[in-house]
């Protein structure tokens, strides 16, 4: 099955709104219309319309890095999915920092997966393994409870969702994963997927591997065969490190 590669770059809590609006000025210039990947840039909330703006007519996709599960009302602070709709087309959900800094449950991720769908959006579901769970021969039963709980009561795997594997022992601390430990944890999702649901929609879904890519490693995860892309912190801060680990990518 030929997956096209998808990229993603996950700003976080970073940039002013001039350091924002430079950065995607400069990843238009450098990566639109790069053919045979596919290219989604996460910026925060509040910048997401300057990046509809910037983007727009682009080959470049917006994603944001988070959402709420109700459609509106009395939720301060908070941002749905209906209003996602028009300045992103992607939505990160269950980032590793949302699960451990703000105590977001599977349940959580479950409804925020549901929310997205429903407003016609298309969700990077991320997931992965703590250090001591890794270290505790954790990993699979890991994978598998957070997939389990996202997916309750989906009687299908959803057609144009990306799972992220990260581990959270290698996100923002430069300890990458080796590629060939991340193709063997990108392979053991896309098992786990076609147990909960079937072969060949889990051999259609798209598997990233996340934490510290950087330009110099992401042509190991680029080799892996059940590595369809990558999901980068750090590394999409810089206009030229994102730009080549987008052409890592390209085959
Ligand atoms: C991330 O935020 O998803 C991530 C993988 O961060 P980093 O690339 O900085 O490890």
């Amino acid at each position: 099955m030929a997956r096209t590669p998808v990229i993603g770059g996950n700003w976080k809590m970073n940039t002013t709104r001039v350091e924002a609006q430079a950065l995607l000025r400069d990843l238009r210039t450098r990566l639109d219309a790069l053919a045979g990947v596919e290219v989604v840039v996460c910026p925060p909330a509040a910048w997401l319309g300057d990046a509809a703006d910037v983007l727009g007519g682009s080959s470049i996709e917006v994603g944001a890095q988070n959402v709420y599960w109700e459609p509106k009302g009395a939720f301060t602070g908070e941002v749905s999915a209906p209003m996602l709709v028009g300045t992103a087309t992607q939505v990160i959900i269950g980032h590793s920092e949302r699960r451990h800094v703000f105590g977001e449950t599977d349940e959580a991720t479950n409804r925020k997966l549901r929310a997205v769908l429903e407003a016609g959006l298309h969700p990077i579901l991320a997931i992965g393994e703590l250090r001591e769970e890794a270290e505790g021969g954790q990993t699979e039963a890991v994978l598998r409870r957070q997939i389990t709980g996202a997916f309750e009561g989906f009687d299908a795997l959803p057609g144009d969702l990306v799972v992220a594997y990260e581990p959270v022992w290698a996100i923002g601390t430069g300890l990458a994963a080796t590629a060939e430990d991340a193709q063997e944890r990108c392979a053991m999702v896309r098992r786990i997927l076609t147990e909960r649901f079937d072969a060949s929609s889990a051999d259609a879904c798209r598997i990233q591997y996340g934490g510290s890519v950087n330009a110099g490693n992401a042509a190991g995860f680029a080799a892996g065969a059940d590595i369809d892309g990558v999901l980068v912190g750090g590394a999409s801060l810089d206009g030229a490190a994102f730009e080549a680990i987008c052409r890592a990518f390209v085959a």
